[in-house]
């Protein structure tokens, strides 16, 4: 088996929303196909992935250095021991041979879209859905094969935004989802406050909503809000400081009782274990967001697993930032705590397809082969110029 030719599309993100720091109507991301030259049904089996949402597309990255670092290597030494699949592990360390350590940047999603596209096509060539693919590469056996999910949103928009959000949260209800999470950090701390009173009238309860200052935050405004959002009980408090800013975290949870989330911005398992040996992260509630699709793909997330595991963190605090299908199919594959969505934004990536099936706060990833990318409506026309 060998790889025929490696490609990449950028499609730009559809929305214009915000949140604390971020507008994402200039957004891009980087969907990658593997093709290789084995024939099924007339036409070539192909991996396909894409690096997550949140960022930028990568594609002078992979057509400069990684791809080329791929097509040059010999063909079977980038396969596993049975010759009839890829391995990851060898792909990850074949595109990452002569680049230094640390200070990942961009190639971490680069390399990310690249390793996730081989894992699409490993499960393609096994004609199975990703997530047994992943269990059985990671040695899980899988309790069920569906996880938590909670409706993330609550941006800011032009308007009340108290009956804005408000409307927002009873959609998603309606849709089916129980648990909510919604932005802060885009206002002044009272407006805040009277927001979050808003979607508590939905979401009923603290425990189903978790608010996301995405960073925002310096060591004193965290304590301000720390102090006036601990009384409602929430799910979660997601990003309060800079990510990398371990001591801020550490020293925001000590003004907070409630769980706290963050991970999303940490491209490596180096910084997996500063966050566990500085951030003051509790193992008894506090929640991990690590996305594949940012962090060089399920090569080093896995590393990260072994880095929590280590530190006696369960897998169940896992619940990585991305709400899309390739993170679904990682969530069960790996039994993590569960993962998030994105009802409506973040098209054509956000979301799930269909055929996936949702009830009772939970989904399952349908039983299409790989991550099931081809069977989301939303997605055809990038695929398709991605194939042309
Ligand atoms: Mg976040």
């Amino acid at each position: 088996m060998i790889i025929k030719e490696l490609r990449e599309v950028t499609v730009p993100l559809r929305g214009n929303i915000s949140n604390a720091l971020v507008n994402f109507s200039e957004h891009t991301v980087s969907l990658v196909a593997v093709v290789t030259d084995v024939v099924r049904n007339g036409r070539p089996v192909t991996g396909i992935a894409f690096d997550s949402i949140g960022r930028y597309a990568q594609g002078g990255l992979l057509r400069e250095r990684f791809f080329p670092r791929l097509l040059a290597a010999r063909p079977e030494s980038l396969l596993d021991e049975s010759g009839r699949r890829f391995d990851p592990a060898k792909v990850h360390a074949c595109a990452m041979r002569n680049e230094k350590p640390g200070g990942h940047g961009d190639r971490a999603a680069a390399v990310a879209a690249l390793e996730l596209a081989f894992w699409d096509l490993n499960a393609k060539l096994d004609d199975e859905p990703a997530f047994q693919t992943i269990s059985r590469a990671h040695g899980v056996s899988r309790v069920r094969d569906d996880v938590d999910v909670y409706a993330a949103g609550g941006y800011y928009y032009p308007g009340d935004p108290c009956a804005i959000l408000r409307d927002e949260l009873l959609r998603y209800r309606d849709m089916g989802f129980s648990a909510f999470k919604m932005k802060i950090g885009g206002a002044d701390l009272a407006a805040d406050v009277a927001r979050v009173e808003a979607a508590l009238e939905v979401a009923g309860d603290g425990s189903r909503l978790a608010v996301d200052a995405n960073g925002r935050f310096s060591v004193d405004e965290a304590a301000a809000y720390a102090k006036a959002m601990a009384p409602f009980g929430l799910r979660w408090f997601e990003e309060a400081c800079d990510p990398l800013d371990f001591d801020a975290n550490r020293r925001f949870i000590e003004g907070y009782p409630g769980a706290v989330a963050t991970g999303e911005n940490l491209f490596s398992a180096a910084d997996v274990r500063n966050l566990l040996r500085f951030g003051g992260m509790r193992a008894d509630r506090d929640i991990f967001q690590m996305d594949a699709g940012l962090s060089y793909g399920l090569t080093e997330y896995g590393r990260i697993l072994a880095e929590m595991d280590a530190h006696g963190y369960r897998r169940a605090r896992l619940y990585p930032h991305g709400g899309h299908l390739i993170n679904l199919h990682i969530a069960v594959g790996l039994q993590l705590g569960g993962c998030e969505a994105y009802p409506g934004v973040f098209q054509p990536f956000g979301g799930y397809c269909d055929e996936c099936v949702a009830g009772d706060g939970r989904i399952a990833p349908s039983s299409a082969p790989g991550f099931g990318l081809e069977r989301k409506p939303e997605l055809r026309e990038a695929i398709g110029r991605l194939l042309a």
